[in-house]
């Protein structure tokens, strides 16, 4: 196949500074959680999509002295020439597939919190940035920076700058962004010196402009060099020639850089879930560089159509389109669009378990791509997998996220694949959460998957087909794969954290209910421990349906886990918009009667109770193993009917997120012919810190 020409345009070469990208996919600098700790992961995780068709490719934040120091969160550094290594190892990696590769050399400045260094905070004027989450809360607060201290900083940024060079990198970043150093001297609620740093803007952009024409002097015939620069708070700051202070600033260095990357200065806006954003939402803070500048500019937006990537461009918006999520779930989206097999791309879904991964301090894990972070390790590759028996038959029963992946898998690797699942439709539970509010995106997930599945000659899907154990064994193949997905419960947590048997009244429901169909009686109490989407996307569904909803949780917060994955903010201002009343840190102790009775989780003697219709238990899931255990508990009928192994797979296994799903069916399509044995997997030891 080759390429619609519709989309020539995302193929032609951008020139930045010095250097030139090949084409127009930038894939933005984002952490991919593993700091300088994992060289060879980190190596792996950027050359797949440099290999993907990604034209440039840059690291996450790389800080550029101990005085910006992240721990515990992983970030990369280049403080001193010992670090060039780790770094010459990606770098080596992205160019042997022609890409370009960037560093995005970063000082926090009071945005960080040098918890490993002990060093002390610096920033423009002692000004610290606030935080409600316990988790970015910083005990250590900043002192200003002196004369002294600026020409310091301006020294790491140089000295740093240096480093890359010889590391190889092309393109070398300032990062004015995201309240870290630089940034923090154009705010004026920041910035409240009296010298020539501080007062105008002209005074407030010194420090960035300095920083780029020092790094300009120092590298910039051999490198490009980059501004990340965040816009959102500049753009309602009047300004007093322009419209506002960020047009402003862009017009006064408009072709000082060689490259513009704009961007929110908020981590949750700029990695807003699908839930809460559309592709493209990040427009109205980019739109206005362009005409200001005759260097390329870069933003990014959750882009996954080459429409709306050609869109941007041809409508003077970007030069070239960055991504951080489009890549992770598809480290192969250029190719496939190159090779006119815009069908094939995995679009991202937008769910941000990629962002929690980062905060867990792990290789960042994504739903829709399970060989992400596993490329070193694993030797898993996104888009190559090696071939199994075609003689050797396999039957998947379920064909929710996890049996469709692993019937995708082996259908790749070439084995005799049958699915069978027992309803019409498939995709499991991805086709019955993505009617959720805010969730249908997350039908991606069962459509890349049955677009695939449904080219295979060698792979037969079955639906409407509910298998028994003898179902199984009369069907004969050689290995037995069982996907068929888990239930909620009504169990819930006693008040010292343990589940016990549930509450069982008729106006009693799991979200299974509620999702196949039950119409509950308001007004409805959620008693939510998942502290995940579930319950408060059904207290959305069951508002929508005009009931009045109360949602009651033993956290501190509605979906607290969403902390994690950058959703909570969005989640809590849902709930308010939509009259959701919240009860926090209370446990359920019982429901009768129309009243469900709460107890704090301080103090049980505290108690509550709210008259209601009906009661949603959002908890515990169980695995639907049943099927499972009869055919292992039957090993002589499965040795006789010749079938060699037998496992369970997904949320059958192991109730959990869906990612977990898509990674179970995976591993187990890779694996399915290596026996009982487990497989070594590979762990970067120590050593690897000198690049060795
Ligand atoms: P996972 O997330 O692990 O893929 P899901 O719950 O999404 O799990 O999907 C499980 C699928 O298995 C569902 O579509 C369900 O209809 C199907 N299923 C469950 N039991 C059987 C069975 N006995 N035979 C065929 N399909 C089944
Ligand atoms: Fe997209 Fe979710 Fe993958 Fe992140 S984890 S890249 S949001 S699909």
């Amino acid at each position: 196949m080759s390429r619609n020409p519709r989309y020539d345009i995302l193929f032609e070469p951008v020139r930045i500074g010095p250097v030139t990208a090949p084409n127009r996919f930038y894939c933005a600098p984002h952490a991919l959680g593993t700091g300088n700790q994992m060289p060879h992961t980190r190596a792996a995780m950027r050359e797949v999509r440099a290999e993907g068709g990604w034209g440039v490719v840059n690291t996450g934040y790389c800080s550029i002295h101990p005085s910006s120091d992240d721990s515990p969160l992983p970030y990369c550094r280049l403080w001193d020439d010992e670090d060039i290594k780790v770094h010459a190892l990606m770098v080596d990696a992205v160019h042997r597939h022609g890409a370009l590769a960037g560093v995005e050399l970063w000082h926090g400045g009071s945005g960080t919190g040098n918890r490993l260094t002990r060093m002390s905070l610096i920033s423009a004027s002692g000004i610290s940035s606030g935080s409600t989450y316990p988790g970015w809360m910083n005990l250590a607060q900043s002192r200003p920076m002196d004369k002294q201290d600026i020409r310091e900083f301006r020294r790491w940024h140089v000295d740093a700058a240096i480093r890359a060079r010889s590391a190889g990198f092309d393109i070398v970043y300032i990062y004015a962004g995201m309240n870290f150093g630089p940034y923090q001297f154009l705010l004026p609620w920041m910035n409240k010196r009296t010298d020539e740093y501080g007062g105008s803007l002209e005074n407030r952009t010194r420090l960035m402009r300095e920083i780029v024409e020092d790094m300009k002097e120092a590298v910039g015939q051999t490198c490009a060099i980059a501004l990340r620069f965040s816009t959102d708070d500049l753009l309602k700051i009047p300004g007093e020639t322009m419209q506002s202070e960020a047009h402003e600033i862009v017009s006064m260095l408009s072709d000082v850089p060689d490259l513009w990357d704009v961007k929110s200065s908020s981590w949750v806006v700029e990695t807003r879930s699908a839930r809460f954003s559309e592709q493209g939402a990040q427009e109205h803070l980019v739109s206005f560089v362009r005409p200001l500048t005759s260097k390329p500019v870069v933003g990014v937006g959750r882009f996954t159509s080459p429409d709306e990537m050609v869109r941007q461009i041809k409508s003077g918006i970007l030069d070239l389109i960055g991504a951080a999520r489009p890549s992770i779930a598809d480290p192969f989206l250029p190719r496939k669009i190159d090779e006119g097999r815009e069908d094939e791309i995995r679009e991202c879904i937008g769910c941000n378990i990629c962002v929690s991964s980062y905060h867990d301090g792990v290789p960042l894990r994504c739903t829709q791509n399970p060989t992400m972070g596993e490329e070193w390790r694993r030797k898993w590759h996104p888009e190559r997998i090696p071939p199994g028996d075609p003689e050797t038959s396999v039957l998947i029963v379920g064909a929710g996220p996890a049996g469709l992946e692993c019937a995708l898998a082996l259908g790749q690797r070439g084995f005799a694949v049958t699915v069978a699942e027992a309803r019409e439709e498939l995709g499991g539970r991805v086709s019955i959460e993505s009617k959720l509010p805010g969730l249908a995106t997350w039908a991606r997930v069962r459509d890349y998957r049955t677009n695939l599945i449904q080219t295979m000659a060698n792979v037969d899907v079955y639906r409407g087909s509910p298998l028994t154990a003898q179902d199984v064994i009369d069907f004969g193949c050689d290995h037995a794969v069982i996907a068929t997905g888990a239930q909620w419960t009504r169990e819930i947590l006693s008040t010292n954290g343990y589940p016990f048997d549930g509450i069982e009244a008729s106006a009693v429901f799991t979200p299974d209910d509620i999702l196949s169909g039950s119409e509950p009686e308001g007004p409805v109490v959620i008693y939510d421990f998942d502290h995940y989407y579930m319950g408060s996307c059904l207290a959305e569904l069951l508002t929508q349906r005009g009931l009045e909803v109360t949602i009651a949780t033993p956290a501190n917060a509605v979906s607290a886990w969403t902390f994690m994955n950058n959703e909570m903010g969005d989640i809590r201002r849902r709930m308010i918009e939509l009259d959701i009343t919240t009860v926090f840190e209370h446990y359920l102790t019982g429901f009768d009667q129309g009243t469900v009775r709460l107890a704090s989780i301080y103090r049980e003697s505290d108690v509550k109770s709210i008259n209601c219709g009906s009661l949603i238990v959002v908890g515990i899931r169980t695995g639907n193993d049943g099927l499972y255990q009869e055919l292992k508990s039957d090993t002589d009928r499965i040795t006789d009917a010749g079938i060699i192994s037998v496992r369970s797979i997904g949320d059958c296994r192991a109730p959990g997120a869906i990612v977990h799903a898509v990674y179970s069916g995976h591993e187990c399509a890779r694996t399915i012919d290596a026996g009982d044995t487990i497989q070594p997997i590979a762990w970067e030891r120590a050593r690897l810190l000198s690049g060795t």
